[in-house]
Formats: C-alpha cells, sequence, structure tokens
C-alpha cells in the first residue's frame, strides 16, 4: 500500500471517477504523480492569489508566520502539477501542514529553543 498523508487517510472519496493517489511520499516529499491529494486540495483552496496562465493555475498562498506555498495546477483537475516553498525548493508535507495549520509552525518550536547566551 502506498503512502496516504494525514488528510488523505481520513477522507471519504465523495466524487465519482480515479481513486486518489497522495501527493507524497513516506519521507514527506511532494510527488507530482498525484491525484486529489486531500492536502494539496486544501492548499490549493486556501486564500491566497491565483494566477490563470495557458489553462494553468498558480497560486501562491502564505503564512506570516511560515512563508510561502506555490502551486500549480491544469484547468480544474485533480493533479496539482507543482507544489514549492517560498525559495522554489520542492515542498513537503511538513511544510503544507504548517500552511494549513495542521501542525504548529516551526518557527516556534525554533524560537522556543533559542537562546541568546552568547550574545553578550
Ligand atoms: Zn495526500
Amino acid at each position: 500500500m502506498t503512502y496516504q498523508c494525514p488528510r488523505c487517510s481520513t477522507r471519504v472519496k465523495d466524487w465519482n471517477g480515479d481513486d486518489p493517489i497522495c501527493g507524497f511520499d513516506e519521507n514527506g516529499n511532494f510527488l507530482e504523480n498525484n491525484w486529489m491529494c486531500a492536502t494539496l486540495n486544501a492548499l490549493r483552496e486556501m486564500g491566497g492569489e491565483e494566477v490563470w496562465c495557458d489553462d494553468t493555475y498558480m497560486k501562491i498562498v502564505s503564512r506570516f508566520d511560515v512563508g510561502h506555498g506555490i502551486l500549480s495546477w491544469y484547468k480544474h483537475r485533480g493533479r496539482t502539477d507543482d507544489f514549492r516553498n517560498g525559495y522554489f525548493e520542492r515542498g513537503t508535507l511538513y511544510y503544507a501542514q504548517q500552511l494549513l495549520g495542521d501542525v504548529e509552525p516551526k518557527v516556534y518550536t525554533d524560537w522556543a529553543n533559542f537562546t541568546d547566551d552568547d550574545d553578550d
């Protein structure tokens, strides 16, 4: 059985057509061969800037305490062609979950562990 992200594994299929293919592997890396991944779809539905060009949507979602996520997909299809972070690096499940608020943004953990002992 292939990996499913938490949102995919708890979702009930409510559409006719192909079964979903999660957009992440077991290491949390984005996979281009995806279909109706619940996490990617939730990102696509987040508020944000959306650009339509040559039948392809490009969308930038952001949270001030996480950063930017960049997604692209063709028309209204279930496949998300690309998911990257604000530095155009390949997106990860962990990054997606921070953008969606499914997990606490990393910055707060980093801040809790931050020490300025050397700063004297
Ligand atoms: Zn998924």
